[in-house]
This record gives structure tokens, C-alpha cells and sequence, in this order.
């Protein structure tokens, strides 16, 4: 995966100010808390590996070192998931959408503004239309070069 080295962004996502709220409230309540709920956990991890392509073997780690409940074989697991790499990933093109995410889950606004405060918020630090579509090029492109390779066979059909 040709994943980005992107330090700075990284680092923003740790500490909650990539625009987004609903990213950055899970962020900062990780930060202070040292917990946050599965959904802010999807959400945060999307965002770092799909909007932001970086590593999410940065992320697990960054989890790692945050998180009170921090489980080798969750974390590990959970964050290829996300990612869609690992055992039983979900698939890749499923990309979260922090916006929408935000108004199905935090339709009021009460957690965003619990963890980031009624002060002024950061400008987004991606447009997630087209960090979605670098997403899907850089997936279509490994997929291309694996060719058929690794493509599940249709029910009842042979691999071969
Ligand atoms: C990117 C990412 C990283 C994660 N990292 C961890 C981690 O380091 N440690 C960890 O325990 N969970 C991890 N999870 C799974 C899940 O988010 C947490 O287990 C759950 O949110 C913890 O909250 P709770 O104790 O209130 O869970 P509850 O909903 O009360 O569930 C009770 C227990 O069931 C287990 N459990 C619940 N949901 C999951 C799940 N999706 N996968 C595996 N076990 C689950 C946990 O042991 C949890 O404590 C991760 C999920 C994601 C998406």
C-alpha cells in the first residue's frame, strides 16, 4: 500500500485538530480519557488511513500508548479492519465519511462540543471527496498490479 509519510498530519490527528469534529472530539477524549467508543474508534481510524493514507500501523500504535483497555490482539485486529487488510477485513472502498458519520452520531452536536469546547475549531485539514478518491486510486493501483491474484472465486467456480 503506498501508504503517505505524513508526519505533520499524524501528528494534527493525535491531537485532535484535523477540522473534523467528530475526529477530533475522539481524538481529544483518547487523549484525556484514555478510552472512547467503538464508533469514534471506526471514525478516527478511517480517517487516519483512508482520508490521511498513512500507515495504520501508526495508528495502532499511537492507540497503543492512549488507550486504557490497549489489547494486542483487538488493537492489531481493529486496525486492519479499518484498514482493510488482515483476516477478515471489511473491504477496502468502504470508506467512512466523518461528516455524515458525525450528523448520524452526534446529531446534536453534545459530544463534539463535550471534547472540543465552544471555542473556535480548526479548518478541515483534507477535502474528504478527494482524499476518498486518492484512497480508491492508491487501492485500485495494488489491486491492478496483483492482477487476478488473490481475487475470490466466484461461488462454485475453481480458482484456476
Ligand atoms: C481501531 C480500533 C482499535 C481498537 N482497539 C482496541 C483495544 O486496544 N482493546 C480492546 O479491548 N478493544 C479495542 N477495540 C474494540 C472496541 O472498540 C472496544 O473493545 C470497546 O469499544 C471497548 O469499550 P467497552 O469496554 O465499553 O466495550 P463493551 O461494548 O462494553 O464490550 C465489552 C467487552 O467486549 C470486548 N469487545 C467489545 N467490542 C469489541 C470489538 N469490536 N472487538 C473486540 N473486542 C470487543 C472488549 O473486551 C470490551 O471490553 C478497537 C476497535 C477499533 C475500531
Amino acid at each position: 500500500m503506498p501508504w503517505r509519510n505524513d508526519r505533520s498530519g499524524l501528528e494534527t490527528w493525535q491531537r485532535g485538530e484535523t477540522g473534523f469534529p467528530l475526529v477530533d472530539a475522539g481524538m481529544r477524549e483518547l487523549w484525556q480519557r484514555g478510552w472512547l467508543h467503538n464508533r469514534a474508534r471506526m471514525v478516527t481510524a478511517s480517517f487516519l488511513t483512508k482520508d490521511l493514507l498513512v500507515d495504520w500501523r501508526e495508528g495502532a500504535r499511537w492507540y497503543w500508548d492512549t488507550l486504557v483497555d490497549a489489547d494486542l490482539a483487538n488493537n492489531t485486529l481493529e486496525w486492519q479492519w479499518v484498514a482493510g487488510s488482515g483476516a477478515d477485513a471489511a473491504p477496502y472502498h468502504r470508506i467512512f465519511n466523518p461528516d455524515t458519520q458525525a450528523s448520524r452520531f452526534d446529531p446534536d452536536g453534545a459530544y463534539a462540543a463535550r471534547w472540543l469546547g465552544e471555542g473556535p475549531r480548526p479548518e478541515p485539514i483534507v477535502d474528504h471527496a478527494l482524499a476518498r478518491r486518492r484512497a480508491l486510486d492508491a487501492y485500485e493501483k495494488i489491486r491492478r498490479s496483483r492482477g487476478s491474484r488473490g481475487r475470490r472465486p466466484a461461488p462454485g467456480r475453481s480458482p484456476t
